[in-house]
């Protein structure tokens, strides 16, 4: 599937020292420096095209985008890889309701997180790929686990066993019984007749009545959410035998962590003998008004919709970044002034002839982001800087400090 437009980006001053990125993973739960690579492979879940794009979604790929900024800007090369569930249960069931076209609804909805990732400025994915178009891959990648004795049918349905991996629960660390909650919320079947065990995830679906179906080897039919980001990871991050895991980063939103991600790496495990990823990393939820933002509730925020109104994409993107990305936190009207009130004074700051000195600010700027991206001290220290200039302060370079700003922010300042 086509991605985006190329975002330029920059070069900075290669006498510039990065220090190793950090990151929370998941997985160990504590802060990791990520290996010093010349190639990263990193996948990110893609949407499921309907409710796009809201404010959490944004929130997490501007999350992957300063990781793939960092990375890139310290002399590596990211291969980027995104999936977009535009088959699935909710997307089949938003169209009903709507009273159109699934299909319709997913070109829909995919157009518009295009233009909203133009907006934001996120570098695009350097392979795209749709569930449809993955069917093959699906396929195979089910064949293979068949093949190793993990895949049982239940019905005309076909299953994975969690248990053919000896770690199954271990990135995700929730208690069984928690696991089977959150299974059942988000998209599993623990109750269903047949299946070995309550957390055996589907990996292929029979065609239902007045449902889309693509032909198989095991009959017509669709695939299950998690096997296709297993699928497609593996095929289009082309893993190296040399490495320990197939992938460098597997990212998304928090909501991911389980049975999400637990299950593509299960499955990835039990295909190659390897760990899915090195780094598991998760971007926290974004709420609204001190309520979570969900699509029952009915108040999601969109990106598009915001832009509309003709709030500045970068204002949003800076207002994201006021917040640790680990965090679940709340979007405000006043975050978004804030954010428009300090991004409107720096613009101001770097077009005077004069500013403050400028280097020790871009140093800053590199730490903190290297230290598992706090943006939040990123935003104190410019706005600290812009103070200054505003006093009166001299000996920066304003082109440079905006170079910096837009290779490893993001920012178009
Ligand atoms: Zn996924």
């Amino acid at each position: 599937m086509k991605s985006w437009n190329e975002v330029a980006i920059p070069t900075l001053d290669s006498a510039i020292d990065f220090p190793a990125l950090t990151l929370t993973n998941s997985a160990s739960g504590v802060k990791e420096p990520i290996q010093s690579k010349p190639l990263y492979r990193m996948y990110v879940c893609g949407i499921t095209p309907y409710d796009a794009t809201h404010l959490g979604h944004a929130a997490t790929y501007l999350t992957f985008d300063l990781i793939n900024r960092y990375l890139r800007a310290s002399g590596s090369e990211v291969r980027y890889v995104q999936n977009i569930t535009d088959i699935d249960d909710p997307l089949l069931e938003r169209a009903n309701r709507d009273g159109i076209e699934w299909t319709d609804l997913a070109h829909q909805q995919i157009d518009l997180f295009r233009s909203d990732m133009i907006n934001l400025r996120v570098i695009p994915p350097v392979h795209y790929i749709g569930a449809v178009d993955a069917i093959p891959l699906v396929a195979a990648a089910i064949e293979n686990l068949s093949s190793k004795g993990s895949i049982y049918p239940v019905d005309q349905d076909l299953y994975f066993k969690v248990h053919a991996d000896s770690q199954f629960g271990q990135r995700s660390h929730f208690s069984q019984e928690k696991m089977m909650e959150i299974f059942a919320e988000r998209g599993g079947d623990p109750t269903r007749v047949g299946k070995i065990d309550p957390l055996d995830c589907l990996v292929w679906m029979s065609q239902r009545p007045h449902e889309p179906g693509w032909p198989s080897p095991f009959g017509v039919g669709r695939p299950g959410w998690h096997i296709e980001c297993t699928a497609i990871a593996i095929k289009y991050l082309e893993p190296s035998p040399s490495e320990d895991a197939l992938i460098d980063i597997q990212g998304g939103g928090s909501d991911l962590i389980f049975p999400h991600h637990e299950m593509c790496a299960a499955q990835a495990q039990v295909l190659s003998g390897k760990p899915l990823a090195s780094t598991y990393v998760h971007a926290g939820m974004i709420g609204l008004d001190g309520e979570k933002m969900s699509k029952s509730k009915g108040n999601l925020v969109f990106v598009s919709k915001l832009v509309t109104d003709g709030r500045d994409p970068m204002a949003i993107r800076w207002a994201l970044m006021k917040n640790h990305y680990r965090t679940d936190r709340m979007w405000t009207e006043e975050l978004l002034l804030a954010a428009e009130s300090e991004l409107s004074a720096l613009r101001s700051a770097v077009a005077q002839s004069e500013v403050a000195p400028t280097k020790d600010l871009v140093r800053a700027i590199i730490d903190s982001l290297a230290d598992d991206l706090d943006t939040c001290s990123v935003i104190d220290s410019i706005n600290s800087w812009v103070g200054l200039t505003q006093s009166g302060a001299s000996g920066g370079d304003g082109k440079s400090l905006i170079t910096a700003l837009d290779a490893l922010m993001g920012l178009e300042i």
